[in-house]
């Protein structure tokens, strides 16, 4: 009797809190200025953020509005519409960080591979709460055009890369990508009292793949490549001496990680 009115009560409140994102998803902050040239939007609770590279805007993560408010007050703020948005690097597959997309129609859509067929709908979240809450916003299926394994370089014109690295474990198609010396990290990193941590598998071992990236990512911040995490919910923070954390996660074939 007690699990039923705990289940009854969980129902409650994930369709009260489905309620309040569907009023509030076209919710969107005033732009503000990361760097020189990359710029940030909150769409209510998921951070969007836009650059301009030469003649062409790109984006990291979408928000959580079908509407796209959010991202097109993003792009005035670089003098840009929705039509002209180059690529739309996302972080994962998750509502909250995708339901923008679809109005770029011209935009290259980059997304890990393990993570392509939840975006275009032919699978569904592992995680209920997201599958739940995807339905509820009428997120638009929308089809990858570049399934991402492994790490990768892309080129965004100008002579500029966005180097894309593999972090599963948020989701198994989790990507950070580094870009004019910010991470752009979704929902896998975040900045806490104690350094650069991974936001989901605490103790829990890390996957091959997780620690190679985790690897990567120190290799990066040691050549002082990356000034600021700008994370999927919490913006961006400076990260100064901040990669020790990651560092014990993946020392060689530390305790996090297989042999
Ligand atoms: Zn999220």
């Amino acid at each position: 009797m007690a699990l039923f009115g705990a289940a009854a009560l969980l129902s409650v409140l994930l369709l009260l809190a489905g309620i309040s994102l569907r009023s509030n998803r076209h919710e969107a902050s005033v732009p503000t200025a990361v760097t020189s040239r990359v710029f940030a939007v909150r769409n209510f609770l998921s951070d969007v953020y836009a650059a301009r590279v030469g003649g062409r805007v790109i984006v990291f993560d979408a928000g959580m509005d079908p509407d796209a408010h959010a991202l097109e007050l993003l792009l005035q703020s670089l003098g840009a519409e929705l039509g002209e948005v180059s690529d739309i690097f996302l972080t994962h597959g998750h509502f909250d960080h995708v339901a923008a997309a679809a109005r770029c129609p011209g935009a290259t859509i980059h997304i890990g591979a393990a993570d392509a067929e939840v975006l275009a709908h032919r699978a569904s979240s592992r995680a209920l709460v997201p599958r739940l809450f995807g339905t509820l916003l009428s997120v638009p299926a929308l089809e990858a055009s570049h399934r991402l394994e492994g790490s990768a370089n892309i080129d965004v014109g100008n002579g500029e890369w966005v180097i894309a690295v593999p972090l599963p474990g948020h989701t198994p198609g989790s990507y950070v990508y580094l870009f004019d010396g910010i991470l752009f990290s979704g929902d896998a990193l975040f900045v806490g009292d104690h350094g650069v941590a991974l936001a989901s598998g605490g103790e829990a071992a890390l996957t091959r793949d997780a620690c190679r990236g985790v690897a990567q990512i120190n290799t990066f911040f040691r050549e002082h490549r990356i000034t600021a995490i700008c994370t999927g919910h919490r913006g961006c923070m400076e990260t100064r001496g901040a990669s020790r954390s990651l560092d014990a996660l993946a020392t060689g074939s530390g305790p996090n990680c297989p042999g």
